[in-house]
């Protein structure tokens, strides 16, 4: 059940296997989508978020960003008070004084974003328009964009995808009058979703070696980086919660490379073949690169295997991370899966992962919290991974927890963060063991 399946270049894999989905509704533990920005604003460097929300969603960026104090702030939060609630004030009216507000103070915003929320949608206020108003009003000093991280429109990292789909509408078709460094007039490879910069830099690494040179990452550290997408670009999408994201690259022609993501060994070396075996690139170069940075990989990842291996663990649905990290807990590190929970599952973009799950895995989609809870508790596995709401009472009921969230934003993608990814469940398992002791 553990073996490591290695890339043939040259073969498909069966990504039809039909394994058994159980679908849930009812009360959902999840954070909403205002969470991306934690780590949405470390990525793009010069970008502003600007949340239009309650002193509810101002605390939770930032008790939840709370680590970054000390850096220049680049999120806000407009609050919506009582007199915009009960339509006294003319929230449009106030929202452009605290857009020019900010902007005369901070002359250095190259990209704000207007982000929605509850509130924001409660009292129907139109931030697509508000960020087209203003946009005009600014367009000499800032780009203006707008998308929503409401937890009544989106989980946690669908925050992500939604601004990622804000800027892919403006990005332009050809690179005309453009800066960009790679030439879209020929095939382009663009990997989708936020990377930390040394993660991108070592995926740049591979790509370069493997002879692919025309490789941009989407969304470009710096607002002003063009990134061009049209039916040359192939894509890579390196996170499995871009479903709005993906799709507008697929409108504007761009193709998308079927792959596992890349989260371990098994998974990075699917990732990337797929772009090589796109570029036409012999199996002995794939080797070649890859089997050195594999074999290191590997190696670091045995320590872990021996505390991880056959401890069972349970998902719940939080991050759309849950089945790439099962697949890699499972495969690599000998973990037996009791239930898998994702709050969505994409059937195209996770095909090649379902493919390489065990055919007996427990798939939940959506969330039920309080039936899924009493399974767990019958189930008593060894690890859960779940949101800081549910990580404190299943601790005091001695279950042993691991936060979804420390999975989003720490670099875990790629063959050198492997054994990171690994140590990230070794550790509170080892804090069990040595309590128990
Ligand atoms: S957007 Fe909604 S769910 Fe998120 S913090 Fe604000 S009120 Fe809460």
């Amino acid at each position: 059940m553990n073996a490591i399946t290695t890339p043939n270049l040259n073969s498909a894999r069966d990504s039809s296997r039909d394994i058994p989905i159980l679908k849930e509704k009812g009360q959902r533990e999840v954070f909403c989508g205002l969470t991306g920005i934690i780590w949405l604003h470390r990525k793009i460097q010069d970008a502003f978020f600007l949340v239009v929300g309650s002193r509810t969603c101002a605390h939770l960026i930032q008790s939840a960003a709370g680590v970054m104090i000390f850096a220049e702030p680049r999120f806000a939060t407009a609050i919506i008070d009582d007199r915009d609630l009960a339509g006294i004030a003319d929230a449009n009216d106030e929202l452009d004084k605290v857009v020019t507000k900010l902007l005369s103070r901070r002359p250095d915003i190259k990209l704000l974003f207007l982000v929605g929320s509850c509130p924001s949608e409660v009292i129907k206020l139109d931030l697509a328009r508000a960020s087209e108003r203003l946009g005009k009003q600014f367009v000499q000093q800032c780009r203006i964009l707008s998308y929503s991280g409401s937890g009544i429109e989106t989980t946690f990292t669908q925050g992500e995808d939604a601004c990622l789909a804000a800027l892919v509408k403006e990005l332009p078709k050809t690179t005309e009058g453009s800066v960009s460094p790679v030439d879209a007039n020929a095939k382009n490879l663009v990997v989708v979703g936020c990377l930390p910069d040394v993660v991108e830099d070592q995926f740049r690494r591979v790509f370069n070696e493997l002879g692919i040179e025309a490789v941009s990452f989407f969304p470009p550290r710096h607002s002003s980086d063009t990134v061009t997408v049209n039916a040359n670009t192939r894509y890579l999408l390196a996170q499995p919660f871009l479903a709005e994201t993906g799709r507008l690259f697929d409108e504007r022609g761009a193709q998308r490379l079927d792959a596992p993501f890349p989260f371990g060994v098994e998974g990075t070396s699917h990732w990337l073949a797929a772009a090589a075996k796109e570029w036409g690139i012999s199996d002995a170069d794939f080797e070649r690169v890859t089997a050195p940075r594999k074999a290191r990989a590997i190696s670091a990842l045995a320590r872990y295997k021996t505390i991880l291996n056959q401890k069972t663990i349970s998902f719940f649905p939080d991050s759309q991370l849950e089945i790439p990290l099962a697949r890699f807990l499972h495969n690599e590190m000998g973990m037996t899966l009791l239930e898998v929970g994702t709050p969505y599952l994409h059937r195209q973009h996770l095909a090649q992962e379902l493919a390489l799950l065990p055919e007996d895995v427990r798939l939940v989609e959506g969330q039920d919290v309080e039936k899924q809870l009493d399974r767990c508790r019958a189930d008593s596995p060894d690890i859960v991974v779940c949101g800081l709401g549910l990580a404190n009472p299943l601790e005091a009921e001695g279950i042993t927890t691991k936060w979804s969230i420390e999975l989003v934003f720490s670099p875990v993608h790629g063959y050198e963060q492997a054994a990171d990814l690994a140590e990230l469940f070794a550790r509170p398992l080892q804090r069990r063991m040595k309590l128990a002791a």
